[in-house]
């Protein structure tokens, strides 16, 4: 009798320590933090002659874009993703390029990453798909970020003259003191393969994209602006003052292999259209 109840006993324990063994796995596999992706309003434009977009057609066409920026929370770390038309251009805005462009901004960024309780300093990588001043606004907010760039993206902003390639200077001029990484191709940013700028160059010297693979809503390319919307991503048409139009061509065969390889998602950033069946934030894809 006594032998019988040890014996339960001891079966009972090893019950109990299976039990106990398997919630710690179960803790294991759920304590992975899901990589989260919020998408920012930062910035209207709109084109007072589309055919600078689409050389050839569309000439005196008007068209509204948006400027879309992002932010992923990692578990090892937050990366924003381009920083949109700079706050200070408010909701009237101001007229750009000689008129070819009118720019606004509804909603400041500042205020809609208050509004998740995230400040700029809380940001550990600033990823910039390409320094042209719509996608530069409000860089100057991210000094405290380490900044992922291209090597010829590099030179061409941080070079002698910025405005040769129609860069801003004054939109990033903080980042000169920012810890900065250069790289000549793709980074995998967290090292588990779910965050990676790829380059695509051709738009500017050292344009970047970036791919995020979600648990639940799978896997999404974020286009910098390898394409402003869905028709000339259709056509594959090339703006005029793009930096080179040979490497934007390859740029968007690579990256349509790229979408295709991983049944991906392209979010084109300035497609008004497609935005607006995207959920902004505070709401988020994980
Ligand atoms: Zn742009």
């Amino acid at each position: 009798m006594k032998k019988q109840i040890h014996s339960n006993i001891t079966q009972l324990c090893t019950l109990i320590l299976s039990a106990l063994l398997l919630s710690a796995c179960a803790t294991t596999t759920y304590s992975k933090k899901a990589t989260q992706l919020y998408v920012f309003n930062c910035g209207n434009i709109e084109v007072r002659d589309l055919s600078i977009f689409t050389p050839g057609t569309n000439t005196g066409k008007v068209k509204q874009m948006t400027d879309s920026c992002y932010l992923i929370k990692h578990e090892k770390g937050m990366l924003f993703w381009d920083t949109g038309l700079n706050d200070s251009l408010g909701p009237k805005g101001v007229d750009a390029w000689e008129g070819k462009f009118h720019l606004s901004v509804s909603n400041p960024l500042s205020t809609q990453l208050n509004e998740i309780n995230v400040k700029p300093s809380d940001i550990d990588f600033l990823g910039i798909s390409h320094f042209h001043g719509d996608h530069t606004g409000n860089a100057n907010l991210f000094t405290q970020s380490a900044l992922i760039i291209q090597q010829e993206e590099y030179d061409a902003a941080f070079g002698d003259d910025p405005s040769k390639a129609g860069f801003d200077a004054s939109s990033y001029k903080d980042l000169d003191k920012s810890k900065i990484k250069i790289i000549s191709g793709d980074l995998d940013v967290f090292g588990d393969g779910t965050v990676v700028i790829k380059r695509a160059i051709g738009h500017t010297p050292g344009h970047q994209v970036l791919f995020v693979d979600l648990d639940e809503s799978g896997p999404i390319v974020l286009s910098g602006d390898l394409y402003h919307f869905t028709d000339n991503r259709t056509h594959k048409r090339v703006p005029s003052f793009n930096f080179d139009k040979g490497q934007t061509l390859e740029a968007m065969e690579q990256i349509e292999a790229f979408v295709n390889q991983k049944k991906a998602r392209l979010w084109i950033q300035h497609d008004l259209e497609q935005n607006k069946a995207i959920k902004h934030s505070p709401a988020y894809y994980q």
